[in-house]
């Protein structure tokens, strides 16, 4: 058959079945809302529901790499783009939409497509036809089974218990320091170190601090040891920390030659090492706090943060290990991950990794294969964080940011790096588009 099936009329679904029919291929999109189920979070039938927040965060292109990710999908004729900048409401540098209009309009743009029909259905099997699976964080159950039962049981994580993410530069490393417990694995991990009072004030403040409520469909989903929110672990008791992810035995500080009271660690997170994970972290401590109180800990006074620590539920699957970086099932070629299931997280992302893998499957059908773009750009940094870069081991759902991209050289002064990276992905971008012929859709939505 020539017609590519989507499965889920997300953000990525709704994207990528735009950009398949407009590169002339025929699509049916199967979505379940509208054919007698639903999901816990959306409310209504419409095709690229937003179901939280209505905005689509930074659209400044020069300092922010989503506000770049905006840009780059523009440049590719993105269906999601172009309808949020048709419903856009006042935010700032933000782009915040009205999400009835533009969900809408969305709905619309693709009702009316002679290339795409759309079929209110659950689907409960992986298809052996092509096709693309964009069946989001709230996979129905079935499906999600059906996932899991093809990829491996610890393949499918439905319960995301999220650490915070640091960017590496922003680290004092006069005060931090490289290296692995009991000096084993190298300089692996970048240990913080406090003392008895430091270690004091922070499982106060832990206790103090200011949690997110679990959402009522979340609330009998029991934690998993390994993933105990960090200041659940301090309610139980004052030395629970300091003897779990805290330790600071086999810790040989270099500025004191000693093990410190207490220690905290993380752990490279990706490839290029410019990005850390905070090793048992994770925490529904609301994200003001988590920036307020982890910037107390030694060394991470200044932390910038590429990603703030959270819980929610979110089927996922472990893309790194399964996927090719053509966003293909290894094992099972003909069928394509898109969006947040993909390991992205966020509307924008979501949607872009809907693009590429529409993208992808046109030059297929073509006979064709289209280079996935640059890692220096932003669409080419998410995409190759999920394909491949990042730990698959530890992986976790994330927004796009610069510390996905290679390292700029060291020349660029901290005030101008943002405008750096983005320079540096234009031009990349501007390159990739024009080294594999991309054609921006032409017809208006
Ligand atoms: P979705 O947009 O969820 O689309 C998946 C679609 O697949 C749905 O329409 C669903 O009905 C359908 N579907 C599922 N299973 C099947 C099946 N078996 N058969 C047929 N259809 C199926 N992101 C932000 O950027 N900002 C936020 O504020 C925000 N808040 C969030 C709050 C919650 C509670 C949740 C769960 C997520 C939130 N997100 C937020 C993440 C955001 O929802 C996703 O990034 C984005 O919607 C993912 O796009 P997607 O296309 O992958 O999935």
């Amino acid at each position: 058959t020539d017609t590519i099936h989507i499965i889920g009329g997300g953000l990525a679904g709704s994207e990528a079945a735009w950009q398949l029919a407009e590169a002339g291929l025929k699509v049916r999109i199967s979505e379940m809302r509208g054919g007698g189920d639903s999901t816990p979070a959306h409310d209504s039938d419409q095709l690229a529901e937003m179901v939280c927040s209505n905005s689509f965060r930074s659209d400044d292109a020069d300092n922010n790499a989503v506000g770049l990710l905006h840009q780059e999908m523009r440049r590719l004729g993105s269906l999601i783009m172009r309808c949020a900048d048709a419903t856009r409401v006042p935010a700032g540098s933000a782009l915040a939409v009205d999400r009835d209009s533009f969900a809408a309009r969305v709905t619309a743009a693709l009702d009316a497509h002679p290339n795409v029909t759309v079929v209110r259905e659950r689907v409960d099997a992986l298809p052996d036809h092509p096709c693309i699976i964009a069946t989001g964080p709230l996979t129905g159950s079935a499906l999600a089974e059906a996932i899991a039962a093809e990829t491996g049981k610890d393949a499918l994580a439905f319960f995301d218990a999220i650490a915070p993410i640091v960017h590496g530069d922003s680290i004092d490393m006069s005060v931090a320091w490289k290296a692995a417990r009991w000096g084993k694995g190298g300089d692996d991990y970048i240990n913080c170190p406090l003392t008895r009072e430091q270690y004091e004030a922070f499982v106060a403040a832990l206790n103090d601090g200011e949690k997110t409520e679990f959402k009522e469909w979340e609330k009998d989903t029991p934690y998993f040891e390994g993933c105990m929110p960090v200041e659940v672990m301090a309610e139980r008791g004052p030395l629970t920390l300091r003897f779990g992810p805290l330790k600071g035995v086999g810790l040989d500080d270099p500025r004191t030659g000693r093990w410190p009271y207490a220690c905290v660690q993380l752990r490279q997170d990706n490839a290029s090492g410019t990005l850390w994970n905070m090793v048992g972290f994770q925490t529904k401590l609301k994200h003001a706090e988590q920036v307020r109180i982890f910037r107390t800990i030694p060394g991470l006074e200044n932390a910038e943060f590429a990603r703030l620590g959270g819980i929610h539920r979110n089927s996922f699957i472990r893309s790194p290990d399964l996927l090719d970086r053509q966003l293909r099932l290894k094992r099972r070629p003909n069928v394509r991950f898109a969006g947040q299931i993909t390991g992205c997280e966020g509307y924008v992302e979501s949607a872009s990794i809907g693009l590429m893998a529409a993208r992808f499957t046109a030059a297929e059908a073509r006979g064709e294969t289209l280079a996935p773009p640059p890692n220096t750009t932003a669409l080419g940094a998410l995409l190759g964080h999920i394909t491949g870069d990042a730990n698959a081991e530890t992986f976790q759902p994330m927004n796009v940011n610069f510390g996905l991209m290679p390292p700029l050289p060291e020349r660029f002064r901290k005030a101008d790096r943002k405008k750096a990276y983005t320079d540096r992905a234009r031009a990349a971008f501007a390159d990739w588009v024009a080294e594999t012929g991309q054609q921006a859709c032409a017809v208006a939505a």
